[in-house]
């Protein structure tokens, strides 16, 4: 049986550096449809291209498209023991599939991670990306945006196109239209788990372990 982790929060919330350590510390896959879509634009292809205005707006992809991302990805094998979902589902639509998805007795822990409006703009402004190796790391107030390279492999930061002041607006407003309602379609599950991500990074990873083993426990009593 697998259990899924599904990272829920705004953008700037830290999904995807939570996501990614916790994929490398449980030896599961980190399965983010936001970097799914990247690449798909990386790659040039028709859907790439499609993709790329829709994420240059700060908008949804459509729930049919991740929906087969999705879909595809876990029926891998290694995706078998459970990964960790980090920007699906973003629409009750989305949450929908993924429950008929896993409908087969496989579990799912939610992970919400809450930040304020106002530190998801400042993080969000100052997230950079390594074009090599896709660390994300935050500048600091006094860095020199233009000299700095990634601690993992010396590549060069660059700045989400879609991490741009105007977009972030749209990302946070599309977040509180489309993604908060998911909240109250979890909300009443045991396997819910609201974590405060205001914290610093360690604190919030300590936070997300010991809520995936709470959660992991009430789905052990039910079986
Ligand atoms: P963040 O969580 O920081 O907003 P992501 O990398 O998860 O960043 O997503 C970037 C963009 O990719 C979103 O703004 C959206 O346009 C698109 N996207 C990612 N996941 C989904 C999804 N599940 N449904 C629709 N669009 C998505
Ligand atoms: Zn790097």
């Amino acid at each position: 049986m697998a259990c899924h982790i599904v990272m829920l929060g705004p953008p700037g919330a830290g999904k995807g550096t939570q996501a990614k350590q916790l994929a490398a510390a449980r030896g599961i896959p980190h399965v983010s449809t936001g970097d799914m879509l990247r690449e798909a634009v990386q790659s040039g292809t028709p859907l790439g291209k499609r993709v790329q205005a829709v994420l240059d707006s700060g908008r949804l992809v459509s729930d049919e498209i991740v929906a087969d991302l999705v879909r595809e990805r876990l029926a891998r094998a290694d995706a078998a023991a459970g990964v960790v979902l980090d920007g699906f589902p973003r629409t009750v639509a989305q949450a929908q599939t993924l429950d008929a998805l896993v409908a087969n007795g496989d579990a799912l822990v939610v992970v919400d991670l809450a930040v304020s409006a106002a530190d998801l703009i400042r993080r969000l402004s100052r997230r950079r990306v390594c074009q090599a190796c896709g660390t994300i790391v935050a500048l600091n107030d006094d860095d020199d945006d233009g000299r700095q390279a990634c601690v993992e492999c010396g590549g060069a930061l660059v700045q989400r196109s879609d991490d741009r002041e105007e977009v972030v607006r749209e990302r946070l407003a599309v977040y509180e239209r489309s993604t908060a309602p998911l909240v109250g379609y979890y909300r009443e599950r045991p396997t819910y788990r609201p974590i405060d991500g205001a914290q610093a990074p360690g604190a919030v990873a300590g936070a997300v372990a010991g809520a995936i083993d709470e959660a992991a426990a009430v789905i052990g009593q039910e079986r």
